[in-house]
């Protein structure tokens, strides 16, 4: 069978592993300040090659979203959304992830924060609703 979860390569291989740390770390330019994801050799907004993980506080907003009717994790019910997740941290920033609810519990804006799934060697990020996120 072969490999479903993400390849951990040198770039960016901490954001599938952070969550043995308990937290999300998204690519942070050390000059200008901007997040980026993926990760990058340099900054795009000022070509900075001063990137590096940063910590963030693993709450969003579901930006956009679609339902998923194929399994590719054993724990995953399906059907399962698969959603852009904006990062408080920055607008345009997005993580690609599953939301951890009903497909009809899912809506456009809903706030959302991470938590995170050991698989073999990665942490999955994932995010769930949380209460608050209805405007
Ligand atoms: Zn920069």
């Amino acid at each position: 069978m072969s490999r479903q979860l993400p390849l951990l390569d040198a770039e960016a291989g901490f954001y599938w592993t952070a969550g043995e740390q308990g937290h999300l770390l998204i690519q942070r330019c050390g000059d200008c300040g901007r997040y980026q994801h993926p990760p990058l050799p340099r900054c795009r907004a000022c070509h900075s090659e001063a990137v590096a993980p940063a910590p963030v506080s693993g709450r969003g907003r579901v930006a956009t979203y679609t339902v998923n009717h194929e399994r590719w994790l054993p724990s995953l019910e399906v059907p399962f959304v698969y959603a852009a997740v904006e990062l408080e941290e920055q607008a345009g920033l997005y993580v690609y992830t599953n939301i951890l609810a009903p497909a009809d519990a899912v809506h456009t804006g809903q706030l959302v924060a991470v938590e995170f799934e050991p698989v073999e060697d990665v942490w999955l990020p994932l995010f769930r609703p949380v209460q608050g996120g209805v405007q």
